[in-house]
């Protein structure tokens, strides 16, 4: 991906999600929309890449292409002031400020919180999260707000043990990016981007998260959305669904 950031080998960040799948997509739009600052690392692709073509998420009534879906997120998220950092991550030590996640090639990030949205890998976060073995799956312990027992570490999507589903693994990632900014000092109400004096008309101030903008906007927000969908949507996939790594891999071992 051209979107990746890799000009040090240390990174310094507010928030760290590993897994720049369809969970930590949504919950890095989210927190980086609310104004922190937020890296993705991924060292993989989303399980998401084997699907033949998506068919149950709103918005798209023929479906989509799995992987046109994911572009398009990914998009969303770098748009909302994501950074993308590719390598996978293999330790955690926790600090007083923090954490330090340390990746495979020796790279290290600095991040006040961790969430991890990485099916199906949990082998990297320190002893004190909690996780549950079910069959060769590990799952990690978390609320409902994605809170695990390690003050700072929240899980999303199918590793926090959702339901197998995109807009599930979705609709997590955007709690816990909420549940993250309201562990965070940032002033928070809603994302809300709502019509010019749709509260300040009612002598309400804008609350924070919530956006004003005035008809002319609206327009040319419209405009330059269609845009981009038109040119997402434009040609068919160049990738092919990737193959269950049991029928790629000359060893036939099932990796996930
Ligand atoms: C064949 C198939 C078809 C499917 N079809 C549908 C469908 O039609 N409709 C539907 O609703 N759902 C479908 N799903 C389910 C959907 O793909 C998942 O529920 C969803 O992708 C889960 O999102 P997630 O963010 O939890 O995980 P993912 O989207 O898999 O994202 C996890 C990310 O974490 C990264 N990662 C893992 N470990 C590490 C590490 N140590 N360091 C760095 N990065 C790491 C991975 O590379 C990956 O990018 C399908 C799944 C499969 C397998």
């Amino acid at each position: 991906m051209n979107d990746v950031t890799d000009a040090t080998d240390a990174f310094d960040t507010t928030v760290c999600i590993v897994g720049a799948g369809v969970s930590g997509l949504t919950c890095g739009t989210f927190t980086a929309r609310a104004g922190l600052e937020t890296l993705l690392v991924d060292g993989g692709e989303s399980i998401l890449r084997r699907n033949a073509h998506l068919e149950n998420v709103p918005g798209f009534p023929a479906g989509v292409n799995a992987r046109t879906f994911l572009d398009g997120s990914r998009e969303a998220a770098a748009d909302a002031g994501c950074r993308f950092v590719e390598g996978r991550a293999v330790a955690t030590t926790e600090h007083e400020e923090g954490f330090t996640l340390e990746l495979d090639d020796g790279r290290t990030v600095e991040t006040r919180f961790l969430v991890a949205a990485s099916w199906a890998d949990a082998a990297y976060l320190p002893d004190a999260v909690e996780t549950d073995q079910r069959g060769s799956k590990t799952y990690v312990t978390a609320d409902e707000y994605g809170r695990t027992s390690l003050e700072g570490v929240f899980a999303a999507g199918r590793l926090a043990g959702k339901p197998h589903q995109t807009v599930v693994a979705a609709g997590h990632g955007a709690e816990v990016g909420l549940s993250v900014v309201e562990a965070s000092e940032v002033p928070f109400y809603h994302d809300w981007v709502v019509p010019e004096g749709y509260f300040t008309d009612r002598d309400r101030p804008e609350p924070p998260g919530c956006e004003e903008i005035p008809a002319e906007e609206w327009s040319e927000r419209e405009r330059v959305a269609r845009e981009r969908m038109r040119a997402l949507l434009a040609e068919p996939h160049p990738d092919d669904p990737t193959p269950h790594p049991s029928l790629a891999a000359s060893d036939g071992t099932d990796e996930r």
